[in-house]
């Protein structure tokens, strides 16, 4: 049995990566585990849409508060949607660094970085990018690349903070267990899903609030259905988020979740109605 308090270390390359685990990250916060969420940049560099659409008019028609927005500017505006985005989620350490994005580079200086946060956290549950370059869904652009040295980043970092170095009083520390957000895999590579139907309105809010994105509600409330309720097909309810382990588990017995046990012996009505949200 879990009865101790966890604590989960989340690590993004960009603020928006977030998202696909927030309803998880909710839902322990909510049952007083400690969540820590770590971009690795602040996300200046990437999906700064309205910028994008504004250089695309002749220049007589460009707004110029969009084209003169400093990439400063711009970043202060999306910590500020990040901040909110956690807090819808009850999570109140956020840690954006201060790394350039477009692209961000695995350097020693950010794999410290991400050590030391280790140390001061001490994280039982590690979420973070995916580090697996093969396979389809392997994100080939160079604005992408951020994820996958963001994983590669933490990785070094997670292998050093459980090495002791010689001359120092450092307690090493090392992560009890790593989740990759199946946004990242293809539906047969995921390993668990969680049941977030309960937070599918905050994970719409969330895209909402990154309005600086170019987000309006329409597409909030369209991409969450789409993207959370088509891992929550595969998983058999309303709305889900995939995982993929880093790792298989070792059990001490196995564990049949309550949700599989219910919805064996329920009528089949039943799932149905949990499907579209109309049963708990
Ligand atoms: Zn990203």
């Amino acid at each position: 049995m879990q009865d101790q308090p966890l604590r989960f270390l989340v690590v993004k390359a960009h603020p928006h990566d977030f998202t696909h685990c927030a309803g998880t990250c909710g839902i322990h916060a909510a049952q007083g585990d400690a969540i820590t969420v770590v971009s690795m940049t602040n996300g200046a560099g990437t999906h700064n849409e309205r910028l994008h659409d504004e250089l695309l008019k002749p220049a007589e028609e460009q707004d110029p508060a969009i084209i003169n927005q400093s990439a400063d500017d711009y970043a202060r505006i999306k910590e500020e949607e990040f901040r909110k985005v956690c807090t819808l989620f009850g999570v109140t350490d956020v840690r954006i660094l201060d790394f350039p994005d477009k692209p961000f580079h695995k350097t020693q200086e950010a794999v410290e970085a991400l050590r030391q946060i280790i140390y001061d956290v001490r994280p039982h549950v590690l979420i973070t990018q995916r580090p697996y370059l093969s396979g389809r869904h392997g994100m080939a652009s160079a604005a992408h690349n951020d994820h996958d040295e963001t994983a590669f980043a933490i990785l070094e970092a997670q292998g050093l903070a459980g090495t002791p170095d010689y001359g120092s009083r450092q307690r090493p520390h090392t992560i009890a267990a790593t989740y990759y957000p199946g946004v990242y895999f293809m539906p047969d590579e995921i390993d668990f899903y969680v049941d977030i139907s309960d937070w599918k309105e905050q994970r719409i809010q969330a895209e909402i609030l990154f309005s600086s994105q170019g987000h309006t509600e329409s597409f909030a409330r369209k991409r969450i259905e789409i993207h959370t309720g088509h891992a929550g097909w595969y998983a058999g309810t309303g709305c889900a988020e995939g995982f993929v382990r880093a790792a298989p588990e070792v059990l001490s017995r196995i564990h049949v979740p309550e949700f599989a046990l219910r919805r064996a012996s329920e009528p089949r009505q039943n799932h149905l109605k949990r499907m579209v949200g109309e049963l708990e």
